[in-house]
């Protein structure tokens, strides 16, 4: 039985969803004929309150659109040191829309006020223009951290009164809603932007949606057509996605349930350093010496467990739905046998 820690990106689509799949009504999307595309972004903009959404193929492209629209060449991006869209995304806000990132070092990958404040530039020739905030909820280096709504609402002010844009990376808000009760109309409010990823928790094959208001979707769906991903009987993928947000949001609760399971069999083992806290799906902790991280990892996986060393001292492991009750005990078995 092979357990698949490594990311949440490796769920298998349901037998349900993948039926809602075939059954799906579609057509052209670049002529705005996908009906069930239409369905999925309708869907979406109601639930977070905002205006319009936008289906798109990846995580990375609806964050690489959002800061194309929102900035201009030589443009400077503020987020923490640890966001996705400067350490995974290939270089991508460089390359796709000319601008330099301003990077902050946050707590478990979440940025204050106050520290926005301080590295937004002045109007000086020799400065880069501050034009954007990006924030992640959850954070993914920060081992799937929420925020606290009244933190982004600072945040929030601050851009208000520079005109920056604000824009959430919410690859994993799904995770942060369901962990801390709160609903999507409360994030809707507080950006102008938000990027959810339908390929992690979620479960489905593929895509993302990007949310902001009707002028910013409209500019987004040009970018989107320049990039690349303006995709035609698409339809059969946002079907996956439809399904999902109608039954895969409130189970994300027993990922969360099952990642405090497995991270409180680490925290009894002595080559268990420090552990983040576990808030959502997300376990990432320090492999202390004897123990070599890579060592834990091959010992892990003989056993048909995988998961991934995302620094030269810590492992992560994710939590999803491919993974059942019975898998968290045999993990937690080994774990206990190391
Ligand atoms: C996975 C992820 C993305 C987007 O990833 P894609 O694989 O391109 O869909 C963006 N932000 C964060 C925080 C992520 O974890």
């Amino acid at each position: 039985m092979i357990i698949d820690l490594r990311s949440d990106t490796v769920t298998q689509p349901t037998p349900a969803m993948l039926e809602a799949m075939m059954r799906a009504p579609v057509g052209d999307d670049v002529f705005g004929e996908d009906p069930t595309i239409n369905q999925l972004e309708a869907m979406a903009a109601d639930m977070f309150g905002m205006e319009a959404a936008l289906y798109c193929p990846s995580g990375t492209m609806s964050n690489q659109i959002a800061i194309k629209v929102h900035t201009q060449p030589g443009d400077e991006v503020i987020c923490d040191q640890t966001a996705h869209v400067y350490q995974y995304e290939g270089g991508g806000m460089a390359f796709n829309s000319g601008v330099q990132s301003r990077l902050l070092p946050g707590d478990r990958g979440r940025i204050t006020a106050e520290q926005v404040l301080q590295a937004i530039n002045p109007d000086d020739v020799h400065k880069a223009h501050t034009s954007l905030v990006c924030l992640e909820n959850t954070s993914n280096r920060g081992g799937g951290s929420c925020y606290e709504p009244e933190d982004i609402k600072k945040i929030r002010q601050v851009c208000d009164q520079h005109r920056l844009a604000l824009h959430l990376d919410g690859a994993r808000l799904f995770n942060a809603l369901v962990a801390r009760n709160e609903s999507p109309k409360q994030y809707g409010a507080l950006f102008h932007s938000i990027s959810v990823c339908l390929n992690k928790g979620m479960g489905c094959p593929i895509g993302s949606i990007l949310m902001g208001s009707t002028p910013f979707i409209k500019k987004a769906r040009r970018v989107r057509k320049v990039f690349g991903g303006g995709m035609r009987q698409a339809g059969y993928m946002a079907a996956s996605g439809v399904y999902a947000l109608e039954h895969h949001i409130n189970r994300l609760a027993i990922d969360h349930e099952h990642a405090r399971q497995i991270a409180a069999a680490l925290q009894q083992k002595p080559f268990t350093g420090a552990l983040l806290p576990v808030e959502t799906n997300i376990i990432i902790f320090d492999v202390k010496t004897p123990w070599k991280t890579s060592e834990l990892v091959a010992a892990l996986k003989e056993q048909e467990i995988f998961c991934i060393a995302i620094s030269p001292t810590q492992i992560r492991m994710v939590l999803h739905l491919g993974i059942s009750p019975q898998m968290v005990r045999r993990v937690i078995e080994v774990i206990k046998t190391l």
